[in-house]
Formats: C-alpha cells, structure tokens, sequence
C-alpha cells in the first residue's frame, strides 16, 4: 500500500507527522505529503500498475491511504485520454489531444480530489466536513461524503449553477446558499469550524485533496505509454490540478519511468478572473486579489489562490505560460469542440480550446507540438450557461431554421 512517509510545509519546509488530522502549516502554507519514493522505486513497478484497479487508486503506493478499509472509490480516474485531430485541424494543431474528466463522478475532476480526502477522513476519523465551493468541488464532496456515511456541510454562492445545488440536495447534505462571494463562504466554514468542530476541506487547506488530483499526471504518463506530451493546457482557478501535475513528474522522474524534458504547463484563465496570468506577465511570485471576478466558468472564479507561488513556479519552470481568453470565447470554442469531437466540454475545458490558436500565434506553442488540453468537467453541469447559445422558443414561435418546433 501507500510508501507516505510524513508531511512537509510547501513555504517553511516544516515537517509533520503522518497519521494525525492536519490543516495548513503554522506559518499559513500549505502542506504536500512525502513518500518514501526509493521503497515505491524496489518494491512497484509500472507492470503492476497495469494491472490494477481501472481508477485512480492503481497508483495507492504513491496514494496517502494506509488502510485499504478505508478507501471510498466510486471508479474515479483513469478517464479517457482522446486525440482530436479534427479539432486540432481547425485550429492549426498537428497533435491535439484532449483529457475528459467530465466523465468522472458527479462530472468533474474533483471527484479525485475528494475520493482522497474522504478516504482519509475516514482512517484519521474525521466525521464531518466542510467546504465553501463555487459548484462542483461541493458536489464532489456531498457525492463521496453519502458514500462514506459522512457529515457535509456546503457554503456556496446563490448563483451557483442549478446542477451543483441538485446534485449536493440529493446527496443528503446540509446546504447553506450564500448571498456573497465564495470568500463569504470560506468565512462561514471557519467559524463552523471553530464552533461545531467540523473539518475545512477547503483547496489547500486540506493536504491530500492534490494526492487525487495528481493521479491526471501519472495517467497522462502512462497513457502515453510513460513518455509526457510537450504541453498541457490547464484551466486554473485554484491551480490545484497544475500544482499536482507537476509533483506527479517530480515523482515520475524520482521512480525512474519517466525521462526527459517536462510539458510547458500553461495556465489558462478568463478575462473576468486572471489573477495568475497578471502575476505571470508582472513577474510577480504571488497574486493580488482579482476584483469583481466574475465569469460563468465557475470553477475558474478564484480571485486569489492558496497556492499562487506553487502554480507560478512550475509554470515559468516549465517554460510555459499564462493566458486568459473571454466566456464568449470559451463558449464557442466549447460548442466547436462538441461540433468536431463529439465532446461537450465545461466552459473551464473549452477555454483551453479557445487559447490553443491564440498560443501558436504568439509562438507559446508549435504547430507540430504534442498539446493536451485537459478537460476538468462535463458540459452537461453548465446547462444555463450554453443555454445562452441555444436559446428555445416559446411554444409556437419559429424557429431559426424556419420550422415550427411544437407538433400540431
Ligand atoms: C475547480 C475547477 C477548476 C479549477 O481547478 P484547480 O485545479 O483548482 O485550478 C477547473 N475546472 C472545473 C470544471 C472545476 O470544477
Ligand atoms: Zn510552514
């Protein structure tokens, strides 16, 4: 099972015990968990993980769960890894390929995150949680907390998008919508925190939500038969998934079965909420607090991420870059990808697909590059958003194409 070995702050490099219930660092960073990466070297091979469960836990030696007892699965992982070469044709890109986690549980790559985290909470005993969420990291969470027979506690916005509320009601779990912002909902968690004891599961705040969702760079490896694209794409709102990318290659590299250069992670954001590509183009290590976000690509409205310094690094040590596109934008380039592919894709997702032409135009990437555009979550939770482009008639009304749409 799991090579954890302990807990080391991302800013002090402080170090902390494994096995007890853990938050931030004293000094506010962010805690990554270690492993004993020479043991997983000798005693795992890429065999084996070949062999394993078709999920995210057929990499459990480099996974925090000590007791396979305790680990929630509802098949997350291991989603589908597409080339797109019609796609790719139409936006002058020789070696398209797209990673759909819109397939997972409750439609998005969040579902890594917290299958690990609720995995845990159940072997440190932790039995209620909480979470401010602008959508699907709440769904994620009420979906693995009913699984577990655990308590959640969800803040978020009013205007969350109708999927996201349905989804956590069903689940069973306590909702509180918010008329504010998702800083007002975090707010809310740390004095229920405080006050009833529960656990904040909030991005970063929590050390083994990044251990799931590193398991999208172990699987883009092996997907690749353990070779790594030249670039991937990624829409960052917390960067949590670009932060655990990259610790999976270091990972990689320190296993031996990865070699070679690393992809350019490129961070694509949107014009309303850009907090990282403004501290990308100032040079800046950190980010300034992104006023009035606003963007319907809800999990893209993060207006200063935890791990800002962590998203930064790897970003310009990669070679890659940060860029922002506009919502109408990434709509049209979500409904082109679905017209080309057969994928419909979450407005964070088509982002990515609206900076590909941009990026070859700036010369940020080549036409012959191997590019991975990674798809976070499903269209199908964003229903009011695409609805903008497809608007129905009343009954009755004509429609565009000149037929009537109610029988007579
Ligand atoms: C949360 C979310 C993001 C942002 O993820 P990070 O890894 O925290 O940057 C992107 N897309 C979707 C669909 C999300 O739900
Ligand atoms: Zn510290």
């Amino acid at each position: 099972m799991t090579t954890l070995t302990h807990l080391e702050c991302s800013r002090c490099s402080r170090r902390h015990e494994a096995g007890k219930v853990w938050n931030l660092c004293e000094c506010g960073g962010p805690l990554v968990v270690r492993y004993d990466l020479e043991r997983a070297r000798q005693g795992w091979s890429r065999d084996w993980v070949n062999n394993g469960p078709t999920t995210m836990w057929r990499y459990a030696p480099v996974l925090p769960v000590a007791k396979p007892a305790a680990m929630i699965s509802l098949g997350e992982g291991m989603t589908p890894l597409v080339r797109v070469p019609r796609l790719g044709e139409r936006l002058g890109a020789k070696d398209l390929w797209l990673k759909d986690d819109g397939v997972n549980p409750t439609g998005s790559f969040k579902a890594r995150g917290l299958a690990c985290a609720l995995s845990m909470a159940v072997e440190l005993g932790v039995r209620k949680l909480a979470i401010p969420s602008a959508g699907n990291a709440a769904s994620a969470l009420a979906a693995y907390a009913a699984a577990a027979g655990l308590e959640a506690h969800i803040f978020m916005p009013r205007d969350v998008p109708q999927a996201n509320f349905i989804e956590c009601m069903s689940f069973g779990a306590r909702v509180t919508l918010v008329d504010g912002l998702i800083s007002d909902c975090a707010r809310m968690v740390a004095e229920g925190a405080a006050r009833e004891g529960w656990y904040d599961v909030s991005t970063l705040k929590e050390p083994y939500r990044i251990e799931g969702k590193k398991t999208m760079g172990y699987e883009l490896a092996e997907q690749f038969r353990w070779t790594l694209p030249d670039a991937i794409l990624y829409p960052t709102g917390g960067g949590v998934g670009i932060i655990g990318m990259w610790k999976a290659f270091a990972e990689l590299e320190a296993l031996g079965w990865v070699v070679g250069k690393r992809p350019k992670m490129i961070a694509v954001q949107v014009e309303g909420c850009q907090p990282v590509v403004r501290a990308y183009e100032s040079g800046e290590d950190h980010c300034e607090f992104f006023q009035n976000a606003h963007t319907l690509a809800a999990g893209l409205r993060v207006p200063k991420p935890l791990g800002d310094f962590l998203i930064l690094d790897a970003v310009r040590s990669s070679g890659g870059t940060a860029i922002a596109v506009s919502d109408e934008e990434a709509l049209d380039a979500g409904v082109e990808l679905a017209h080309r592919e057969g994928i419909f894709a979450a407005p964070e997702g088509a982002a990515c697909v609206a900076a590909v032409p941009k990026l070859i135009a700036r010369g940020a990437l080549d036409e012959g590059e191997r590019i991975v555009i990674y798809n976070t979550g499903s269209g199908l939770k964003y229903l009011e958003a695409y609805s903008v482009r497809f608007p129905r008639h009343a009954a009755g009304e004509q429609d565009k194409l000149g037929g009537l749409i109610t029988p007579r």
